[in-house]
């Protein structure tokens, strides 16, 4: 049972529509490099959309009702969207969620050192990386430093085309024998992921004028000193912008696209779907890639307090609402599948794989070893998605995360399915996965947000 190739069907307004699409969805990767950016771009286009501040709502002492739209930020890196319908808000949701963050090189805290006069910073890897894949190119670094009084120094160095960038460097062929020898994994290790920073020092200064120089531009261009690293959140991320792909121009290669790519999907048919009648949501969250953890990440009770706080501010305040609400609601869990690679062939199932342009994917379970881990839907779940497809003349395809016990992954699919609700893991396949450079098909991003579109004005039972 193939999946037909999106792009056979395309019109000539649609293949428009896609290269609008795709322009937009380049302007936020170009512009969202870490989740404090896109929570950025995120608040200002909800915003613009007539969006409220769920903070101000509750300082404010507002009364929520249908046709209001509200958003809440978490600790600047988690953002979760409402926009409130008509029916009961206890029949449940439809709710969008993905993620926000993406595999990099973070900053150590205590990072500066100097050696053989060169400057260097030292990192911690952030998410699965193969980790060769991450020396010689050139990089930027995004992220604020949080001075010991509160003020907030972002950076995004390494964008411009007048800015420096950084690089991690790797060892010549001619001297690599003894590395050429070693597994893929041992090739580069974690603690060789040292960014190269600088090599000029303070003229005449003879002890650590190399230290002093680059301290003296981190002064005086960017208001910070040493010490400050401490208490700084620091990406080391591929620089500059996403390109088209292809001599056909039908695909995009960039940084970040996972999970940015359902992210941005998600963002913008929420965005679009306006007078609804079951209560829709958006939920655009940080820490996935390590595991969904800490404050900002889907395992946090962020979401769960937002909407005690929304409940609580449309008139329902028993607990019971909320547990209603959730338990009621279904959800699309948006993240992206490894896409189908002929020159990697046998990590793949070819009946159960997702292939680039034959649209959106959905994973009835994810997991490993025999699906551990995984969020397996309901077939009566899966069942009113196809319906809803076919409706909508989507084009979709099945997928498993390649062939049995090869590996396997994880999602916040599990995470939301906790409060008993439906939840099917979806998204955008993507060649090149958790590198710099990864590669999605723009028919799949145009697919990815149809199909959140049509989930989002679906009705209830
Ligand atoms: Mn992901
Ligand atoms: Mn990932």
């Amino acid at each position: 049972m193939e999946r037909r190739n999106a792009w056979h069907e395309y019109t000539e307004q649609q293949l428009q529509e896609i290269d609008t699409l795709a322009t937009k969805y380049r302007h936020f990767l170009d512009h969202g490099k870490t989740e404090r950016e896109c929570v950025d771009q995120i608040v200002a286009a909800a915003e613009a959309a007539g969006y409220r501040n769920m903070d101000s709502v509750i300082k404010e002492g507002i009364t929520l009702k249908a046709g209001d739209k509200v958003y809440y930020v978490h600790m600047k890196k988690a953002v979760a969207m409402v926009n409130i319908g008509t029916e009961p808000i206890e029949k449940g949701m439809n709710i969008l969620g993905a993620h926000i963050d993406s595999p990099r090189l973070d900053v150590k805290q205590n990072p500066f050192y100097v050696d053989s006069d060169l400057a260097l910073l030292d990192t911690h890897y952030y998410g699965g990386i193969k980790k060769y894949q991450w020396v010689t190119m050139p990089l930027a670094i995004h992220g604020v430093v949080v001075k010991r009084d509160g003020t907030v120094i972002n950076l995004a160095i390494g964008e411009s085309p007048t800015d420096p960038v950084f690089c991690v460097t790797d060892l010549l062929p001619h001297l690599g024998q003894e590395q050429m020898e070693k597994k893929a994994a041992k090739v580069v290790e974690g603690e060789q992921l040292d960014l190269l920073i600088g090599s000029r020092p303070v003229k005449g200064e003879l002890k650590d004028g190399v230290k002093a120089y680059v301290l003296q531009v981190l002064q005086e261009q960017y208001d910070f000193e040493e010490e400050d690293f401490l208490s700084a959140e620091l990406e080391i991320v591929p620089a500059g912008a996403t390109r088209e792909l292809g001599f056909d121009r039908s695909m995009i290669i960039g940084y970040g696209q996972d999970d940015r790519v359902c992210a941005y999907t998600s963002l913008i048919a929420m965005l679009e779907t306006d007078n609804v009648s079951r209560t829709t949501c958006t939920l655009l969250v940080d820490k996935e890639e390590i595991g969904s953890v800490g404050a900002t990440g889907m395992q946090s009770r962020f979401f769960e307090n937002f909407m005690a706080e929304l409940l609580e501010a449309m008139g329902h305040s028993s607990p019971l609402a909320v547990r209603r609400t959730l338990s009621n609601s279904h959800m699309l869990s948006s993240d992206v599948s490894a896409g189908f690679d002929p020159l990697y062939a046998s990590a793949f199932e070819k009946k159960n794989a997702a292939f680039l342009g034959r649209g959106v994917v959905f994973n009835k379970f994810t997991g490993s070893r025999g699906k551990s881990g995984s969020n397996d839907a309901n077939a009566e779940y899966m069942a009113r998605i196809r319906h809803l497809m076919d409706q909508n003349n989507i084009s979709y395809q099945t997928a498993e995360l390649g062939r049995v016990d090869l590996g396997g992954g994880g999602t916040i699919a599990y995470i939301m399915a906790l409060y008993g609700m439906n939840v099917i893991d979806c998204g955008v396949a993507v060649l090149s996965m958790h590198s710099p450079w990864e590669v999605t098909s723009k028919a799949d991003i145009y697919e990815a947000k149809r199909c959140y579109l049509a989930f989002l004005a679906a009705k209830g039972e």
